[in-house]
């Protein structure tokens, strides 16, 4: 690592007069009078034989909007300075490709060390609401770069929780998934102050069970290390032997909520066994965000309406919105769509196929009949409201309705 030339200055960007200015820059991106009108008036709109409904939460959350708040703060305060960003603020291709075009350079992950290594004392980082590794940051501070640090306090939290496993030698268990910018960031925390601590990042029920055999009975560390390779799943040193005895859990906060509490609840069963009820070889903290949660429990009463089809809008690798497409999947036909212009007719809707993970192309009898039809409609944390105004209005355009219709009745 290079010496260190001045020490990271995190910058405030937030005064009042540039928030000003930035506050009504992003209302111009991201707002849409047109879905707070419809939730104004209970997030339902029918014309005609098609009826739109909204979930009750949706959209951008309180981490979020501050990340892009100081991001575009830090471009007008550094408007003579490079300024750049660690990978996507959020995932949201739309607000990435607002952020490229406003001059903010984003370092792609796996360039990241290389890249920051050539950053002066004079360059700009903004680190995402995702948080960024303990070693990355260091690496930036040893550039002298000034920071303005985006990374959401609930993702804090997560870091606060793991640290203090590993000061108390517990071994993190991170439910996420390991190669998530913000499993990465948690995951470089849970190995504490001192660089001592250890973690496992389990991503599915499948793998929690394997680790829930290895408490019970021990086995072969070998295919222990086999099946957990790659991404840094787990920390340097890790022994499955030694490090399954003491155990805290943590999420990713942007988890799937009844998943989450299932391996907590299968994890806690293991130690017991292992050990007795009550062991206090075990420890929980639920670390999923408040936002996550509203918008999980707002899809679950959406759900509770009739619907024909579900569309859930956002960026493909956004993991609280994958979490929404896999409860609707659950129950109705789902399209996990990025943009309004996936819905290319009334036949055909390009989306994201979760299980696959690939784009694909459905075609949607229900949507093409003009029989009476009720859509649903969410979005993750990080999409804005404008896609979900686009979403809207492109569904009643292609049942015949104009935009002029909708806007009068919204
Ligand atoms: S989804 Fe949760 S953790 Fe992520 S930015 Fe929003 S509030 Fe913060």
């Amino acid at each position: 690592m290079p010496a260190p030339t001045t020490p990271a200055r995190r910058v405030n960007v937030r005064t009042p007069e540039v928030m000003e200015r930035v506050q009504a820059e992003v209302e111009t991106h991201y707002r849409s009078k047109l879905v707070e009108g419809l939730r104004a008036k209970g997030s339902v709109i029918q014309i005609a034989n098609t009826t739109v409904r909204l979930a009750r939460d949706f959209g951008f959350c309180y981490g979020v909007e501050r990340a892009i708040d100081l991001a575009y703060a830090a471009r007008r305060v550094f408007a003579e300075r490079r300024v750049f960003l660690l990978g996507e603020i959020i995932h949201n291709p739309e607000v990435n490709r607002q952020l490229t075009e406003m001059g903010i350079v984003s370092i792609p992950i796996n360039q990241q060390e290389a890249e920051v290594a050539k950053l002066t004392n004079e360059d700009v980082v903004i680190v995402p609401a995702f948080g960024a590794e303990t070693r990355l940051m260091d690496l930036i501070s040893s550039r002298g770069c000034m920071v303005v640090d985006t990374t959401c306090g609930d993702v804090m939290s997560v870091w606060k929780r793991v640290r203090n496993y590993a000061k108390t030698s517990f071994t993190s268990i991170i439910h996420g998934k390991a190669s998530h910018e913000e499993t990465r960031a948690t995951s470089s925390r849970a190995l504490g102050d001192k660089g001592d601590g250890n973690y496992l990042v389990v991503l599915t029920l499948a793998d929690v069970d394997y680790v829930c055999d290895y408490i019970r009975t021990g086995g072969d560390k070998q295919a222990f290390y086999e099946r957990f390779k790659g991404a840094d799943a787990y920390s340097p040193g890790f022994d499955p032997d030694k490090h399954l005895m003491r155990i805290g859990v943590a999420n990713q906060t942007t988890m799937l909520k009844s998943e989450t509490e299932e391996i907590q609840r299968r994890l806690q069963k293991a130690v017991e066994d292992r050990d007795s009820v009550g062991s206090p070889n075990f420890q929980v903290f639920d670390t999923i965000c408040g936002a996550t949660q509203e918008r999980q429990d707002s899809l679950f009463g959406l759900l509770q309406q009739p619907l024909d089809i579900l569309l859930v809008v956002g960026g493909y690798n956004s993991s609280n919105t994958a979490h929404l497409v896999e409860i609707g999947e659950k129950q109705l036909p789902t399209f996990f769509i990025r943009t309004a212009e996936c819905l290319t007719s009334l036949e055909q809707i390009i989306h994201f196929d979760l299980h696959l993970k690939v784009e694909t192309t459905s075609y949607s009898g229900k949507l093409s009949s003009m029989e009476p039809v009720t859509i649903g409609i969410t979005a993750g944390a990080s999409c804005p409201n404008n896609l979900i105004e686009d979403t809207i209005l492109r569904v009643f355009a292609l049942r015949g309705i104009e935009a002029a219709s909708v806007r009068a009745v919204a």
